[in-house]
């Protein structure tokens, strides 16, 4: 299996600008920031979508839900962010590489396009 593209950045072969990283979890700035604040945090190990995560990620998926936590308070942007996890191609999904987007800087809409 060929390395995915944040597998890379993990590995350091692609340079990323890294705000977070902890044994479980890593989070960077995106390349292509849809926010003035777009960051990704990003699972160490390989899921390639939400909807393949099992019970045994559990403890995981809790982990990164608290790590947006501290990576918006890191990031001064603790009380408005939005966070996005795009699941398949209808969803626009690009990196089968579990990855949460957080967003801020700017105002969001909803329903979300
Ligand atoms: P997805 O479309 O899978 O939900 O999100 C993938 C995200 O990864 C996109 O927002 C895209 O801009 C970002 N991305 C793709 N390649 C790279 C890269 O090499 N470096 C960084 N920092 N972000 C990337």
């Amino acid at each position: 299996m060929s390395k995915t593209i944040f597998e890379k950045v993990i590995s350091r072969e692609i340079k990323a600008d890294i705000v977070y990283e902890d044994n479980w979890c890593i989070a960077f700035h995106d390349i292509n920031p849809q926010a003035p604040v777009h960051v990704l945090l990003v699972t160490k190990k390989v899921i390639p979508k939400l909807s393949e995560a099992s019970e045994e990620d559990a403890e995981l998926l809790g982990h990164l839900m608290l790590k947006v936590a501290d990576v918006t308070h890191k990031l001064n942007i603790k009380d408005n962010f939005r966070v996005v996890i795009n699941n398949g191609p209808m969803a626009c999904q690009t990196v089968y590489h579990l990855h949460i987007h957080i967003l801020s800087g700017r105002m969001f809409h909803w329903p979300p396009g």
